[in-house]
């Protein structure tokens, strides 16, 4: 199958999937999760339609940029992000996904306002609680919005989250709504600098299920692009 190909499948199972549960299928976007992958698969999976492309090393984001591998659709980070790094990415991309600790929102906030721009971001969210990966707790969102005021050169779009892989659909819908509720109930309320409207969950694996429960943006690697190559 080409990028092309799999890139039209996946636009039709979002369809298929909203549809289902009685959303709109534009409502929701398909970032292509880029890591591994060279600037001609890129520009590939940009021409067939693909509404962003996610990149999760800084050094594969710059190396990208400086190819033009993603003329014609905005650039995400969706990797861990190193304070040290974030001069190389904070003006860079439109979005940056995976904000995981009040370090970072410091870090990203100073650099930005030192750019003189605002920053867009989403707060990434450890859903299950996994001790390998980062993010910040459930229960921790609050306080956190609370202190967005902080950060005059952050503006807080939505949330990430990255569930574990589940055994069936019903497991995977747990975590799922859990964000899903969580962002319905911090759009109702009011906090600085922060907008939500965005909720990017779902990958290869699990797409249809996130897309069900409320997912706006999924990230998708492996089935656009085929098996990473780590040799
Ligand atoms: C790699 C990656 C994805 C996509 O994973 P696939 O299973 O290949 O679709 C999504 N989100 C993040 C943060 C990733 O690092």
């Amino acid at each position: 199958m080409s990028i092309a190909e799999n890139v039209a499948r996946i636009k039709q199972e979002i369809a298929k999937a909203a549809i289902a549960v009685g959303r709109n299928p534009e409502d929701i976007l398909l970032c292509a999760a880029t890591k591994m992958n060279g600037a001609d698969a890129v520009r590939e999976a940009i021409r067939a339609g693909v509404d962003c492309c996610g990149e999760n090393r800084v050094q594969e984001l710059t190396s990208k940029q400086s190819q033009n591998a993603y003329a014609g659709a905005p650039v995400h980070f969706i990797g861990h992000l190193q304070t040290n790094k974030v001069k190389q990415v904070v003006g860079k991309v439109a979005l940056i996904q995976s904000v995981d600790s009040l370090r970072l929102l410091e870090a990203i906030n100073k650099e930005a306002a030192k750019q003189g721009i605002v920053q867009d971001i989403l707060l990434e969210v450890n859903v299950a609680k996994e001790e390998s990966k980062s993010g910040f707790a459930l229960e921790e969102m609050e306080s956190v919005l609370s202190q967005m005021g902080r950060f005059p050169a952050i503006r807080v779009l939505g949330f990430m989250a990255i569930p574990p892989i589940c055994q069936n659909s019903t497991e995977n819908h747990k975590f799922f709504q859990k964000m899903y509720n969580l962002s319905v109930d911090i759009m109702r309320k009011k906090y600085d600098n922060v907008y939500v409207n965005i909720l990017s969950m779902g990958m290869s694996g699990d797409y249809a299920d996130a897309v069900a429960c409320g997912s706006t943006m999924i990230r998708v690697g492996t089935a656009i692009f085929g098996a990473r190559d780590y040799s």
